[in-house]
């Protein structure tokens, strides 16, 4: 194959692998590089020893209607991805009789029963189950309108009492967007209340959920693309303020269209360089925020020990993130409680773990500096284990094998450090006040021919569905891209 393509995409993530299937299918003639032995970034399915899993904790939604089988659909890979739709969850909240309880285990479990787990007193809940009401039937226009305003003032505009706001914040904002309640833009929190609560939470896919991104890279070779791996683009080749393509450590392949799923501050501050761009668009790049990281251990057990769900929270009533707690956090003071996620790979798909045992994933809030070692974490992970052992006093001793990730782990697999302290955040840019909905970086660059894909531009939801709808929407700007480009050569 000649070493020139109609569209180069970098990176086979959710964004990029998706982008360049759709584009192939569609008939542009498309090369799909990526530094890893396979595709999935920062949701990769890993195989070893037995054990089957996605490389740390990754629960997605929503289920109906999801945008990850609506790719698989259009380039017909449906067939090569199982998807595991359990409809049960199992958070854990610690009431006040300082019994961690498990509740919401229902596919759509009752509000009333809901409130009562929380302890929402009985006068609170009517105004409870409007708020509920109002989020979950605002007007795509009403949401649009709270790009300026945080999630927690949304909130507390209304009387949330502290179980409720411990639910809708630790699992809305601190899970599904790794960053405080208070930074977290109210139009973008909402979107995914609704999803959640009419089109459901908890997709995985037998053998990790980085399958999909693996059917997704597949179906590029099989639209007569070409997909390499281990092949790290060190740089975006630039002439006269357009794309000419890319250049690894072994070639130079040429494209009048990159796509780069690496990441915008890494694609602007190394793979292209400052001397590109305009002084302005550069600081624009530089100020933008990353959401946090999602840190935390991979427990191999002996035996099984939490049962059936595949999927829960532990949260209790001082567990939301605030910006004021997060900052002393980050400076040594770690909270009393935090919430903490667990996924049980092995209760949705029986051949993740050798029979009879378990694999437990946990994950929670983290810095997102690269440089910080497991060492340094040692305090954030005592925390997390803590949690997990008084919820469920049996998992300690089951425990054959610990692995605790770091944000290093995450950068190493994903996106490279390009500015100090960053590189490790779990979702990609912060979809925050100022950066959230409309507010959002835009696909386009200001370089002809450089589009952005993934969690950083143009999608909307929650991690690797927020990448997908990016690989859509970016499929179809460069498609037009394209038939404008070709009618005018
Ligand atoms: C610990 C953790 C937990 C998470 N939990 C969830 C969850 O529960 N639910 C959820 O939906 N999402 C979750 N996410 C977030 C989700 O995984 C990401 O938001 C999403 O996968 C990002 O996809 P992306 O396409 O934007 O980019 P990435 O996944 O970052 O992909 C970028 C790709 O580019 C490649 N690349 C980078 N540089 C180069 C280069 N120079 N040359 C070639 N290739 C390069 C990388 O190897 C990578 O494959 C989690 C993430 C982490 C880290």
């Amino acid at each position: 194959m000649s070493n020139s393509y109609d569209v180069i995409v970098v990176g086979a993530g959710f964004g990029g692998a998706s982008s360049a299937a759709l584009l192939a299918k569609r008939g542009l003639k498309v090369l799909l590089l990526d530094k890893n032995a396979k595709a999935g970034g920062k949701a990769m399915a890993i195989s070893k020893g037995g054990w089957t899993y996605t490389a740390w904790l990754v629960v997605s939604a929503p289920v109906q209607n999801n945008v990850l089988e609506a790719v698989l659909k259009e380039v017909g890979m449906e067939g090569k991805v199982e998807f595991v739709t359990p409809g049960v969850q199992g958070p854990r909240f610690k009431q006040s009789s300082g019994k961690w309880v498990i509740g919401a285990d229902e596919p759509t479990p009752d509000p009333v029963k809901i409130f009562s787990w929380l302890e929402v007193p009985e006068a609170e809940q009517a105004d409870a189950l409007g708020l509920l009401g109002e989020m979950t039937l605002m007007t795509p226009k009403d949401i649009a309108a709270m790009d300026d305003i945080s999630y927690a003032e949304y909130l507390g505009r209304h009387k949330v009492s502290p179980g409720l706001w411990s639910f809708l914040t630790s699992l809305i904002s601190d899970g599904c967007f790794v960053l405080p309640a208070d930074a977290v833009a109210a139009s973008e929190a909402i979107t995914v209340v609704q999803q959640v609560f009419l089109r459901g939470g908890g997709v995985f896919a037998k053998g990790g959920i980085g399958r999909v991104a693996e059917a997704y890279a597949e179906a590029v070779g099989k639209f007569g693309g070409q997909t390499i791996f281990r092949s790290r683009v060190e740089k975006i080749n630039v002439e006269n303020g357009r794309v000419t393509g890319v250049s690894t450590d072994k070639e130079t392949y040429r494209a009048p269209i990159v796509i780069s799923n690496v990441g915008i501050q890494p694609t602007v501050l190394k793979l292209i360089g400052e001397k590109h761009f305009d002084k302005m668009y550069v600081n624009y790049v530089k100020d933008l925020v990353p959401s946090l990281s999602f840190i935390g251990a991979r427990y191999f057990l002996s035996k099984p020990i939490i049962p059936t769900v595949p999927y829960g929270a532990v949260i209790s009533r001082e567990t939301s993130w605030n910006i004021d707690k997060w900052i002393k956090a980050k400076n040594g003071q770690l909270p009393e409680e935090m919430p903490v996620w667990f996924e049980v790979p092995s209760n949705y798909d029986p051949g993740a773990a050798p029979p009879g045992k378990q694999i437990v994933l946990t994950g929670f809030l983290g810095p997102t500096d690269p440089k910080l070692t497991e060492k340094d974490l040692k305090p954030w992970f005592e925390k997390g284990d803590k949690m997990m052992f008084e919820v469920f006093p049996d998992l300690e001793a089951a425990i054959e094998a610990r692995e605790y990730y770091t944000p290093h782990d995450v950068s190493v697999l994903t996106r490279d450090s390009v500015l100090p302290g960053i590189g490790g955040e779990c979702i990609g840019l912060a979809q925050m006040v100022g950066q959230g909905g409309a507010k959002k970086p835009s696909i386009t660059s200001p370089i002809q021919g450089l589009f952005y894909v993934g969690c950083d531009a143009g999608g909307i939801g929650v991690g690797i569905q927020q990448a997908t709808d990016s690989g859509m929407k970016v499929a179809d700007h460069v498609m037009r891209y394209h038939r404008l480009r070709q009618s005018m050569i």
